[in-house]
This record gives C-alpha cells, sequence and structure tokens, in this order.
C-alpha cells in the first residue's frame, strides 16, 4: 500500500457477498471515476446511452441501489433509470414482477448476470410472453455460455454485448459490434496471460496490472479466469484496443449436468445469498447425477431453511441432479482469498 495517500482519497472495497471470505482493497477516487468512464464507454458501444431506460438483473449485494425511500426513487425516476431486479432471489414470482416493470417503462437495454438473463429468457419462452425486446443485452460477472447468447438473442431480438470484468479493477474487456472477442481496455490496465500447459485449447490464466490503482496497486495479479487472446489480428470495427477471445471463467466454478450443461456455482450461491439463516455455502458435485450443497448455518437455521433452499435451487437444477443438503463446520478460502463455489468430491478430505 502505498504510504503518505491521503485517506480521503481513497475507498475501501470488498470482494465477495455473504459467501467465502472477502477481500479487502482501496481504490484511489480517481480510479473509480476512470472505472466508471470504462463501463460507460462499453455501455454505448451497444447503444446505451446515460439517461435511458435500462433493465437489470443483477445479484451482487454491495451493487444495490437502494430504493426505499422518496429521494432514491426520484434520483431513480430521473438519473440512473433502471428497473432492477435482484437475482440473489431469482424466483417465477420475481421474475413475473420484473416482467411487469419492464413492461410499465420499456427499457431498450438489459444488463444481467449471464445466468440470470438466461432463467429470463426462458421465464418469457414458458410464459408465452412475446412482447419484451431489447436493443442490445450486456452480459457480465458469469461466463457467457454459447447456448446463453443463442437463447437471448433470439428470445429478446437484440444483440448480446459480453463484457468481462471483477471487482478489484471492474471491466477489464468488452464486446465490441463485431461481436469477435472482447476489447481489453487498456488505458488502464495491463492484461496477460500466463501459459498453463494443464488447461486445453491454449488457454491461460490472467495476470492483470491495474495502472491508475496509485494507492494500492495490484501488479499480476491473478483473478483465477482463464482465457485465450483472440486470433483475431485486427479487429474490423476500427479500435486498437487487443482483442481476448471469451473468457471461460473459472473451470472449477461449475457444476455439470448429466446433459453436459454447466450452472455457475457463484450464481447458485448468489441465490441463496440474502438468506440470513445461511452463513456460507458449497456446492459438492459427487457425479454428474449427484450434487452436495454445504451449508454452514446462521442464526435460526432449520428446517425450513433446508425447504427454502431445495426450493430455490430446485429452480437451477430442475431435476437434472439430485441434491443433498449437508451441514458443514465453516469453509476456508483458497489461499488467494477467492471462495471456491463448487469443488469436487474427490478434493474434500
Ligand atoms: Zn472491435
Amino acid at each position: 500500500m502505498a504510504q503518505g495517500f491521503p485517506e480521503s482519497e481513497r475507498i475501501r472495497n470488498q470482494t465477495g457477498g455473504s459467501t467465502g471470505s472477502p477481500l479487502q482493497f482501496l481504490v484511489d477516487r480517481e480510479r473509480l471515476d476512470a472505472r466508471l468512464a470504462a463501463t460507460e464507454r462499453h455501455n454505448e458501444w451497444a447503444g446505451l446511452r446515460p439517461g435511458d431506460w435500462c433493465a437489470y438483473l443483477w445479484g451482487a449485494r454491495l451493487d444495490q441501489i437502494s430504493t426505499a425511500t422518496l429521494r432514491d426513487r426520484l434520483r431513480n425516476e430521473l438519473l440512473y433509470r433502471r428497473v432492477e431486479l435482484n437475482t440473489s432471489q431469482i424466483t417465477a414470482e420475481g421474475l413475473s414482477r420484473f416482467t411487469d416493470a419492464v413492461r410499465r417503462k420499456r427499457p431498450r437495454f438489459l444488463i444481467a448476470y449471464a445466468y440470470s438473463a438466461h432463467l429470463f429468457a426462458e421465464h418469457v419462452i414458458k410464459e408465452g410472453i412475446g412482447d419484451i425486446t431489447f436493443d442490445a443485452m450486456i452480459t457480465t460477472a458469469e461466463v457467457l455460455m454459447p447456448e446463453t447468447r443463442r437463447l437471448l438473442e433470439k428470445t429478446f431480438g437484440g444483440r448480446v454485448f459480453n463484457r468481462y470484468g471483477c471487482r478489484e479493477v471492474s471491466i477489464i474487456a468488452s464486446e465490441c459490434d463485431q461481436h469477435n472477442g472482447m476489447h481489453v481496455h487498456s488505458e488502464s490496465l495491463l492484461v496477460e496471460i500466463e501459459p498453463d500447459p494443464s488447461l486445453p485449447d491454449g488457454l491461460g490464466r490472467i495476470l492483470v496490472t491495474d495502472l491508475r490503482n496509485l494507492s494500492m496497486p495490484l501488479i499480476r495479479y491473478e483473478i483465477g479466469d482463464v482465457a485465450a487472446w483472440s486470433k483475431t489480428a485486427a479487429c474490423p470495427c476500427g479500435r486498437g484496443l487487443p482483442l481476448l477471445d471469451d473468457v471461460r471463467g473459472r473451470t472449477t466454478d461449475f457444476l455439470i449436468m448429466p446433459d453436459g450443461s454447466r450452472i455457475s456455482g457463484p450464481s447458485l450461491t448468489l441465490v441463496v445469498a440474502d438468506m440470513s439463516e445461511v452463513s456460507q455455502v458449497q456446492f459438492v458435485q459427487n457425479s454428474e447425477q449427484s450434487i452436495t450443497l454445504r451449508v454452514v448455518p446462521g442464526v435460526g437455521y432449520g428446517e425450513a431453511t433446508r425447504a427454502e433452499l431445495r426450493k430455490r435451487l430446485d429452480l437451477y437444477l430442475r431435476g437434472r441432479a439430485a441434491l443433498d443438503i449437508q451441514e458443514a463446520p465453516p469453509i476456508a478460502s483458497e489461499a488467494s482469498g477467492k471462495y471456491r463455489f463448487v469443488v469436487n468430491a474427490s478434493e474434500i478430505k
């Protein structure tokens, strides 16, 4: 950490929500502005301008905007213009409410956790809703599976603009209107891909150096995601920013279903993040047909909690795998401070 940096010029932040051991870090106020600018720039690549209404399917509790007070509501009406569903408690009723809100405001854009957007599209199809379309959809926070991209574009009409980032450095790379891979926001970030022979398809581990956060520099910081550089030499859009191939995410963070599809562990974890009776969860893949949820009980944990967990998670598992719920002692993070959302049964001692 830099010495002599005024405390008032940096802001404390942390990774993770109610699960895992959060990593604490500091962001310069000036860097926060640059991060916001990078996000706005990518919004504009997708056609979204400040002042446009936008639908949000957003799970991170730390990102929530409170709409409790009149002032907050006015601020949302006039400034942020968000129609929002907190996807940490996604249910069919929640999606129906969200559908009604989208119908009232008719936003032309959707910004969403990739898997939440997938669930919303499935809900729209199941309910036979035909009047919700978007000009563009920005997906983030989770790996965008090709089938999710296809489903979203077919269901809502617009194109998907994928975005990759993390809480520590915010937006890292994002897709332009050529949909050729993701341009690295290299004005602020140096991204390296460290070769790793244990990974398939020439993938490597992503290392990020934040060139603008001076009070607490992150140098060759390993995020824990894997990717490869794009083979496209120059993007036809004319932007000179280097191109990443789609980020494959943490391969270990996925539950694999018998039909070969993968469910993101982080997204499942967010599904239960608002339950105060649950202090921590981790998924264990025993086999493709069998999943164990390890739960560290919180205050008030009991049979009703187990039933609620089962109800919420069944929305994702859809009967494809059996779910066993087991109470567990506190679960440690990896040495990097990153939490393992999914582990294989063979890794449990
Ligand atoms: Zn481009």
